[in-house]
């Protein structure tokens, strides 16, 4: 059985210690461990995490394999320190099927990156009229337990109530894309007082706080559990805080973006700002850190939204709307958290590994770094400082809004399953 022996790290931000991977098992943590014959992993002043995982990736295959493939997703992912994905269902075919979400199931094992857990649509071709074969999904073998028509917000409350109904049979979750369509229509960026100023349409906060409030409202009334996608004002903070402190089975994501960016940065109509939903004000990035770091959000998810040149670089009403993220998310993190002050490197492993896995139910991952668990670790070096170059990127797709931007931390390696996926920095 391969060994490796991963020298000097501070686990969790914490104590230095050694590491060692038999196989695709930690098998000692501890000071000054020997292992005849291991591969050596140097890694003082390197913080060792358990891989990290991401409740929201667009992996875009089938179907829009111009933007990305799952093998490209995975190695992107991979790349950034992930050991685990969930791929939304918004492909084309939509993977509102059983045969749809094993065959993305399949991909994922195929890549060997990074696993794929797919994620199934709430309703038939994400339309939002009739209910998916939600049951069929669950018992296929991707084993699907998020539900999402993300992209699109499941805004018929009738649908949404059966939905969140039916996934308790199987203690599935529905993850909602919070905008109601109507306060919504031909919206290009946040309402407020850049788009008056700008003259282009807003989407409201209120589109987002309306939608969020009331579907924790109908989770409480069914005893079901929703999650948030990408939630990203300051009402909807104090919606989600409001239906914990209710006991409620709410949870809710922020994506690195909404922790950095505002949208003062739309005044410069590089559409590589555009994103739904749309980057907020100062106000609510500070009310988004602040949630993250007390709790009230659960965890990070990237919202990685791979899009070709084509599609990004045109005039902004006219391009589509995301950001690719899963190589940056964790710099991100460090930067706008952990340089601040406002989480530590334990409380990363809890917002980007722990709580997304338990909140996708995603066995083997967001694991303790102990004895027994599996190898699902990634290796970062903080003090790295480097600008963001996407011409390295492993993704298909090359919009990000950091390009030029320097931030810090870096992988170093990652490993699934006692295998690096990336060492040294690169892809194996
Ligand atoms: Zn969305």
């Amino acid at each position: 059985m391969s060994e490796i022996l991963i020298r000097g790290a501070k686990v969790l931000g914490g104590a230095v210690q050694d590491v060692l991977i038999s196989g695709e098992t930690v098998t000692a943590v501890g000071a000054a461990l020997e292992a005849p014959g291991a591969t050596v992993v140097e890694a003082a002043g390197h913080i060792l995490l358990p891989g990290l995982v991401d409740l929201h990736t667009h992996l875009r295959e089938p179907g829009r394999e111009d933007s990305e493939t799952v093998l490209t997703g995975t190695r992107a992912a991979a790349a950034g320190g992930y050991t685990a994905v969930h791929a939304m269902a918004n492909t084309f075919p939509v993977a509102d099927t059983a045969g749809v979400v094993e065959q993305v199931w399949r991909l994922g094992k195929e890549s060997g990156y990074c696993d794929v857990q797919p994620v199934g649509a709430v309703t038939v071709g994400l339309e939002g009229k009739q209910l998916a074969e939600l049951g069929a999904m669950a018992d296929s073998a991707a084993q699907v337990r998020v539900f999402s028509d993300d992209g699109k917000c499941v805004d018929d409350a009738v649908i949404m109530r059966r939905a969140l109904e039916y996934v308790k049979a199987f203690d599935g979750v529905v993850a909602q894309h919070a905008q109601e369509p109507r306060l919504t229509e031909g919206a290009q960026m946040n309402e407020g007082t850049v788009s008056g100023e700008l003259g282009l349409t807003g989407w409201p906060a209120v589109a987002e706080e309306s939608v969020i409030a009331r579907d924790v409202l109908l989770a409480a009334h069914v005893g079901s559990r929703v999650h948030i996608c990408h939630l990203s004002t300051a009402g909807s903070v104090e919606i989600v805080r409001w239906a914990k402190s209710k006991g409620w089975d709410v949870t809710a994501e922020v994506t690195p973006h909404h922790l950095l960016l505002t949208d003062e940065l739309v005044r410069s109509y590089n559409p590589v700002y555009k994103v739904n939903p749309p980057l907020r004000t100062e106000a609510d990035v500070v009310a988004l850190r602040e949630a993250l770091a007390d709790g009230t959000i659960d965890c990070v998810a990237t919202d990685h939204a791979p899009h070709p040149h084509e599609d990004k670089d045109c005039e902004w009403a006219a391009a589509a709307m995301g950001m690719v993220g899963l190589e940056t998310a964790l710099s991100v993190v460090q930067h706008t958290m952990v340089d601040t002050g406002l989480l530590d490197w334990a409380g990363v492993a809890d917002r980007m590994s722990a709580r997304p896995a338990a909140i996708g139910r995603l066995a083997g991952h967001g694991r303790p770094v102990a004895p027994g668990e599996p190898a699902n670790l990634v290796l970062l070096d903080p003090a790295y400082r480097g600008v963001v170059n996407p011409a390295g990127f492993a993704s298909r797709s090359r919009n990000t809004p950091y390009e030029g931007r320097e931030l810090p931390g870096r992988v170093v390696a990652t490993f699934l399953r006692g295998r690096a996926t990336v060492m040294d920095g690169k892809l194996t």
